[in-house]
């Protein structure tokens, strides 16, 4: 029983990552904050599906311009439009000829279960 969730958890369920303490979802197999093992099996009823989304891009700091501030901040919205979640991932500064890479990425788990969590 030692690292397994019962099969039984709603979908949708989350819980805190023992390492890194970041809300993650309570089937994940990786920690995808910190990507500490959780588990080495996964449920029976889930299933990990391809990266359903990723999008990276790059700011590069001109040579001739003073220091520039960034926030990158992530929102998820629903099917009409309204914020599900919004949270500033990181802040930071940058100088001179220094460049910056964001990374985003969407992560679908699917179930053989029919209803998810709230619904
Ligand atoms: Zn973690």
């Amino acid at each position: 029983m030692l690292g397994r969730a019962p099969a039984e958890k709603p979908i949708g369920a989350t819980r805190q990552c023992p390492h890194c303490k970041a809300m993650i979802l309570e089937s994940a197999t990786t920690c995808p904050a910190c990507r500490g093992h959780l588990r080495f099996d996964q449920p029976p009823d889930r299933q990990t599906l391809d990266q359903a989304l990723k999008i990276e891009g790059s700011i590069t700091h001109p040579a001739d311009a003073g220091a520039w501030e960034y926030c990158m901040v992530a929102v998820i919205k629903n099917e009409r439009g309204e914020e599900v979640e919004r949270k500033v991932i990181g802040v930071g500064a940058m100088k001179a000829n220094e460049t910056r890479t964001f990374s985003l990425s969407v992560d679908v788990v699917a179930s053989t279960r029919m209803r998810a969590k709230n619904q």
